[in-house]
């Protein structure tokens, strides 16, 4: 059981905001603000250099990389935490392309997020081996799958329409054609069940910042099967050194998913996501994810009945998708701004999606009747067009 009224409590939001774009920006947890605090004063103030030790700052990315790992189905030992999402994507295709030197087809799809397609672009010029990176429809990606790939790269939720893979079946079809699975869990992890053991994932990584709440600039973590732990990293920095302080000229990697560590974790952060994963530790996530499939549902349901104009952008099957629910608008992006100048935070993903993220660790049934009538007011009074929220901001 998780008890949501409790959880709701150890958030920091603003008064009035309903708050529905934790999947791109958790928002604060009460405890965040103390524990930075304490670290920058008891630890950095306090401890200065010998923090590193006696606070544990230099373990840090193992120690949260084993809780996230509970959040994600993985086996201790199995995640670390640090850099960005879209490094920890490009050290698992590195490594996953290393495990397969004769194949020469990287497998994505077209509902990935960019930075992943970027990276692997650019990760394959460098590279300089002919590796084609192929990009299908997501609905295709089964029949795509081939004994010529190397790499399936795949993220499981898509972050305009909620549509989730499944990704058991496919990280076995995979695996029938002797190909490896790499999952992004950007929107799965702190989202939904995820089980990386169980569906045998090879390698995996994420965000921390969108439902897992650590903060702007939260660094990711990444998952690395234990069968695939001995392969030698691309991103070969001290820190994932065997003997860091040795400070040998020589490059030897580290033990186990150590070596997917590069340089200095960014401390404050992981003090913030430490504060986020203490809320996590009360929580199921089966129950979480049967709470979050009924809030999608019923706001579904409460915006079909009241905004014709606008169509659904997720599966209906709550099975089928993550924990969004996106509709389509041709006015989107101004409906966007007129909703959040009301006080129902969503966004807005090009060319024309409204995006909501489902979130019952501070989001309940309550919230997600005001953010359905205040849509379905907007709309029925066109208090959407006016020119000031038609400009387009830097971040959507
Ligand atoms: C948010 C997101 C990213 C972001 O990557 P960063 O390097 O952390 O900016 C990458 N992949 C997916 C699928 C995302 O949703």
């Amino acid at each position: 059981m998780t008890d949501f009224t409790a959880t709701r409590a150890r958030f920091d939001l603003p008064d009035g905001i309903v708050y529905l774009d934790g999947n791109s920006l958790g928002p604060l947890p009460r405890d965040a603000a103390h524990r930075i605090a304490r670290t920058v004063t008891d630890e950095w103030g306090g401890q200065l250099i010998t923090a590193w030790n006696r606070a544990g700052w230099m373990d840090q990315p193992a120690r949260l990389g084993d809780r996230i790992a509970r959040l994600v189905g993985a086996a201790p030992g199995t995640v670390v935490v640090g850099d960005t999402l879209s490094l920890k994507v490009t050290q698992c295709l590195a490594a996953a392309l290393q495990l397969r030197p004769d194949r020469r087809v990287v497998l994505s799809d077209s509902g990935n997020f960019p930075s992943d397609l970027y990276m692997a672009q650019g990760l394959l010029a460098a590279l300089g081996q002919g590796h084609e990176l192929r990009v299908v429809a997501p609905e295709d990606v089964e029949a795509a799958i081939g004994p010529e790939v190397a790499a399936l790269m795949l993220t499981e939720v898509d972050y305009r329409t909620g549509r989730k893979h499944d990704m058991a079946a496919l990280t076995a079809k995979a695996h029938d054609v002797g190909a490896l699975a790499i999952w992004d869990l950007a929107h799965s992890a702190g989202a939904l069940p995820v089980d990386l053991t169980g569906t045998g994932a090879d390698f995996a990584a994420g965000c921390t910042y969108k439902f897992l709440n650590g903060g702007p600039g939260a660094p990711a973590f990444v998952y690395v099967a234990p069968d695939h732990q001995h392969v030698a990293p691309l991103l070969s920095g001290w820190l994932g050194h065997e003997a860091p302080f040795a400070f040998d000229p020589d490059y030897r990697p580290g033990p186990g998913i150590s070596r997917m560590r590069v340089g200095t974790p960014p401390v404050l952060q992981m003090a913030a996501l430490e504060a986020a994963l203490d809320i996590f530790d009360t929580v199921d996530m089966q129950a979480l994810r049967a709470r979050s499939q009924h809030l999608g549902d019923r706001l579904i349901a409460a915006v079909e009945a009241r905004c014709p104009n606008v169509t659904l952008a997720s599966p209906r099957d709550p099975e089928a998708r993550g924990s969004q629910i996106s509709f389509r608008h041709p006015e989107g992006y101004a409906v966007m701004q007129a909703l959040i100048a009301r006080g129902v935070v969503g966004d807005f993903r090009a060319p024309d999606i409204l995006r909501f993220g489902i979130t019952p660790l501070y989001i309940g049934e309550a919230e997600i009747d005001r953010a359905a009538e205040t849509l379905a007011d907007i709309l029925d009074t066109a208090a959407w067009d006016r020119p000031e929220y038609k400009h387009r901001a830097a971040v959507t």
